[in-house]
């Protein structure tokens, strides 16, 4: 491959998925500048309250942001904007925004810079693992002034001495224990002459308890101010710590360069051969794949990991990662990570063990501790995907330990962690509707997740727990109901719930209604196109699906919430990628034997949906765009917890895909063009693939997969004579 001019970092538009509000979604991303997987993010601030704290429309900033912002539907903690400022002094954040030019800043993974209109000040900063360092150049003749502000919640914020200032905030948005804080330290070079602590508008003395405080530091006529900032969830000796350890010793073009090579190093595990538009979106959707769930843990004074567990607020030796909704990560953004980061996905899986032995159960959606939201245990998922793929180098034994516990015992009655309706579940086969809320979501959470059970105890010799679990992982078929054609609510005493419509969204579905939330089975495609009444029907029921106007019901939801909108304003019919259910859903065309029309499908989805500056919908942690790079590749995990991958249609002539210990994947398609998207045949290694699934040890080997691409997609070998994803294989 010819060497880029362009390193792969500079190929990143931090702002793909930000032009998004309450009511429509674009992404519902932010513009973080990080290290990958950072314990920090910095973002812009043009709105201090809210989920949507940042617009790319606004056109005044309050501030850089240290954000760990996951979703703006979470919310977030331990956040603080940054400004700085000459002349007369405005310290609300409302009173101090100011006037800036997004198109003229510089906006990279590993820097941003602009500049202050207004004020003339030059500002730029760059990131470290737990920190950052910031440079601010004062027009001549000025004094000049850094405001740091808390944005919600009890916060302190002092001057140490003349170059130092230390704080820490409270503020939050749940999932913290007792006593949570996220402290800083920040050290400047030029010496502190004055500075006020402040609430809002106004400037505070004394105590001030239970208040955001802010404080405004000032230097006298100085040109230039750098700031170095580190912060920690344990205690501010250890953000000082962070501080020695990240940034003390090191220029800003050091961290910046540092930040970039760490970009470059992790972007450029997959290099691909492609137009610089097409290097855009996929490097800024493998940008966001590398950003979640995010590194909790720091350096103890022995040099050794540890952390302050939130879940139960003690500090704990070794990994922790948090900022992870396991309903939507689970289905690309994991595999993706086996198959290119196994090195970072092993810390993170220890994570989640920690997590789990630190609180008593696994989370359901951790930010930063548990939350209660949406629904099913896919860490279940996660965990069995892993280890399918090779990935054990961490606590299996007590990884399985924690899923069968909330497979078996009753959990938060808010779902915070475990499965609401477990004991009706494993007495009746289904979560009944009459009983529990988004029952039909659950039931078939539950019975996917049972699935991924039993491939952990196969992993583990535990045969008789391996049985049972996929005996269990059968239930889904009792809630489909064939007169309608769909999976339907059923009551404790087995009648189904009417009455029925086909457009409902919401309970007993979740984000979806019957057309969207039926097809996730994606253990047995088999058994359920047999349920559907065979590859012919199953296949004209997707198609219908794929045409049909977007129509819906508000129903449960009172409202139309933004997932509907988003549908309605695609042109893809009841496919609504905006949300994460449906994201296997174009490859089950191949499990019934018609790969072209997965192929045809994913071709049209990654165009419409997939934009340098947009997305379909919430991206979610790096799932939405994990969906693109994957499927750009010509690979996906149509079953994320079973080793195999199914095959799609390559975007790009050569990708190379680097897979650890020297090992690396040649994606070619030497004649895929915007006319020519069917792949007819792949070999792998030379050899034939006789079907359009393939082995994930065979991939991961690494070597030569190999697409013959055509117009039309007559005479696919992919198709025959073997049916992927056959329930042969979980037997
Ligand atoms: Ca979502």
């Amino acid at each position: 491959m010819s060497a880029s001019a362009v390193e792969f970092a500079d190929w990143v538009n931090i702002l793909q998925g930000t032009d998004s509000h309450y009511g429509f979604s674009k992404g519902n991303t932010l513009p973080l500048v990080a290290t990958p997987f950072g314990m920090n993010h910095w973002s812009l601030q043009t709105e201090r309250d809210g989920g949507w704290f940042f617009s790319p429309r606004a056109r005044k900033l309050q501030g850089v942001r240290c954000t760990h912002q996951p979703s703006p539907w979470m919310g977030d903690y331990g956040s603080f904007a940054i400004l700085p400022q000459c002349g007369k002094r405005f310290l609300a954040a409302g009173k101090r925004a100011t006037s800036y030019r997004l198109d003229k800043s510089t906006l990279r993974p590993y820097h941003f810079a602009t500049e202050l209109i207004q004020s003339g000040i030059q500002l730029e900063m760059a990131p470290t693992e737990r920190g950052a360092i910031f440079r601010f150049e004062y027009p001549e003749g000025k004094d000049a002034r850094v405001i740091i502000e808390p944005t919600k919640g009890e916060s302190e914020a002092v001057v140490r001495d003349a170059h130092t200032v230390t704080g820490f905030t409270r503020g939050n948005s749940g999932g913290v224990p007792d006593g949570f804080a996220h402290y800083f330290v920040a050290i400047f070079d030029q010496p502190i002459t004055a500075s006020t602590r402040f609430v809002g508008d106004e400037p505070v003395e004394g105590e001030a308890s239970g208040k955001a405080v802010g404080i405004s530091v000032e230097f006298g006529a100085v040109a230039w101010v750098t700031m170095r900032i580190a912060t920690s969830f344990i205690s501010v000796e250890q953000a000082e710590r962070n501080l020695q350890l990240e940034l003390a010793e090191k220029s800003f073009e050091e961290i910046r360069d540092e930040a970039k090579a760490a970009w470059n190093e992790t972007l450029g595990r997959i290099q691909i051969e492609a137009t610089d538009s097409q290097k855009t979106v996929f490097y800024s959707c493998l940008y966001r794949t590398q950003l979640f769930p995010r590194i909790w843990h720091e350096v103890g004074e022995d040099g050794a990991l540890r952390h302050r567990s939130p879940y139960d607020g003690l500090v704990h030796p070794g990994v922790l990662y948090t900022d992870n909704g396991f309903w939507d990560t689970y289905r690309t953004e994991y595999p993706l990570l086996a198959l290119v980061w196994p090195d970072r996905l092993k810390d993170i899986l220890q994570g989640w063990v920690n997590a789990y032995k630190e609180g008593g159960w696994f989370p359901q959606w951790a930010t930063p501790g548990y939350r209660a939201c949406m629904v099913g245990t896919h860490i279940d998922a996660v965990i069995a995907d892993a280890v399918v793929r090779g990935v054990t180098d961490f606590d299996v034994e007590t990884a399985y330990e924690g899923m069968v516990k909330h497979a078996t015992q009753v959990g938060d009655p808010s779902g915070a962690w475990g499965r609401i309706g477990i004991e009706d579940y494993l007495k009746l086969g289904y979560v009944p509707v009459n009983r529990h809320h988004e029952s039909v979501a659950r039931s078939l959470d539950y019975a996917y997740d049972d699935f991924c059970i039993s491939q952990v105890a196969a992993y583990l010799g535990r045969t008789e727990d391996a049985e049972k679990y996929r005996g269990q992982a059968q239930t889904y078929r009792n809630l489909y109901d064939p007169e309608v054609g769909f999976m339907r609510g059923k009551n404790a005493d087995g009648t189904w719930q009417t009455p029925f419509d086909e457009f409902w969204w919401g309970n007993p579905y979740v984000e979806g209604g019957p057309w969207q939330a039926s097809w996730a089975v994606q253990h047995d495609p088999a058994g359920l196109i047999e349920l559907m009444g065979g590859d012919e029907a199953f296949v004209a029921k997707l198609d219908q699906m794929m045409t049909m106007p977007p129509r819906f019901e508000n129903g449960a939801y009172g409202m139309e919430i933004h997932e509907m909108t988003e549908m309605a304003c695609a042109d893809f019919g009841q496919y609504a990628h905006s949300n994460q259910p449906v994201h296997h859903v174009l490859y089950l065309y191949a499990a019934a034997g018609q790969p072209w029309k997965t192929q045809q499908m994913v071709a049209r989805a990654r165009e419409q949906f997939y934009t340098e500056n947009d997305l379909a919908g919430d991206e979610d942690n790096g799932e939405m765009c994990a969906w693109f790079v994957l499927s750009a590749l010509g690979i996906f995990p149509l079953c994320p917890g079973h080793p195999s991958w199914v095959l799609g249609t390559p975007l790009y002539k050569r990708a190379v895909v680097s897979l650890g210990e020297g090992k690396a994947l040649t994606i070619e398609a030497p004649n895929v063009s915007s006319e020519a998207l069917f792949a007819t045949s792949a070999t792998l290694n030379g050899s034939l693939l006789d079907g359009a699934d393939v082995a994930h040890g065979s991939l991961a080997n690494g070597g030569n997969l190999t697409f013959e691409m055509a117009a039309s997609p007559n005479e696919s070998s992919l198709a025959a004579p073997r049916r992927p994803f056959s329930l042969s294989q979980y037997k």
